[in-house]
């Protein structure tokens, strides 16, 4: 099974070194560099797409919404689908609850320490997208859509310099990406311990987020609109 080909060429490279066929498509969300080599991988092995419905997905066979689950053929993946919009409209995620450990499939909505731009929604659209994704149990593993972690780590760094988990964090995951490895997949708990998007409700990155607009914030989505601005031009 493949989440989100962007490019076809290293995922037929990785099936033909493992010697297996391709199973299923899956993709949460229609930009091209998630949906890139749907086509490519079509053309090599027939297998069903799976996308959200709400988006146009290039050779898929089921569309899905939130409460939708299926069994992925092939490899007995049980799948839940959940609505997360915010970085496109109709941005889905994929959930394995009955995998040990759980394992989570966020496209762009939540990297980490990070998550997506608003493209597509509103900041109270993805506060309650990224509040789904955080009630997860916390041993979930994140599987997200980009290698974003260094980047987002100085970012969590300049909006709560007290998180002490950041500190631990970033010796770990500095460590990794020497070693030349990918930081992910994280896990839940790891994100709510240190995304900042996740703890816009910890008064000291609502204070940060006042201090950086010069004036006081409303409601929680006021609060993560602003981390969000900041992180944009950061
Ligand atoms: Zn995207």
């Amino acid at each position: 099974m493949v989440v989100d080909p962007g490019d076809a060429s290293p995922v037929i490279a990785r099936c033909e070194r493992e010697g297996v066929t391709l199973a299923a498509i899956l993709a949460t969300h229609h930009h091209g560099d998630h949906v890139g080599g749907i086509a490519g991988l079509l053309a090599r092995w027939s297998v069903p797409v799976y996308g959200p419905a709400r988006e146009t997905i290039p050779g898929r066979t089921h569309g899905l919404h939130e409460g939708d689950s299926f069994t992925v053929p092939g490899i007995d993946l049980r799948l839940s689908v959940l609505d997360i919009p915010g970085h496109t409209a109709g941005h889905i995620a994929f959930v394995a609850h009955a995998a040990t450990p759980p394992l989570l499939f966020c496209g762009d909505t939540l990297f980490a320490m990070g998550c997506g731009r608003l493209f597509e929604g509103t900041p109270r659209q993805m506060v309650d997208s990224l509040d789904k994704l955080a009630r997860l149990p916390g041993d979930t593993l994140v599987y997200c859509g980009h290698e974003y972690t260094l980047a987002n780590l100085r970012f969590a760094r300049a909006v709560e310099p007290a998180n002490s988990s950041l500190g631990e964090r970033e010796r770990r995951e500095k460590a990794t990406r020497d070693r030349g490895l990918p930081t992910l997949p994280s896990t839940i708990g790891e994100e709510r311990a240190t995304n900042p998007f996740l703890r816009i409700d910890q008064t000291g990155i609502r204070g940060a987020a006042q201090q950086h607009a010069g004036r006081a914030l409303g409601d929680r989505a006021a609060v993560f609109a602003e981390v969000r601005a900041w992180k944009n031009a950061f």
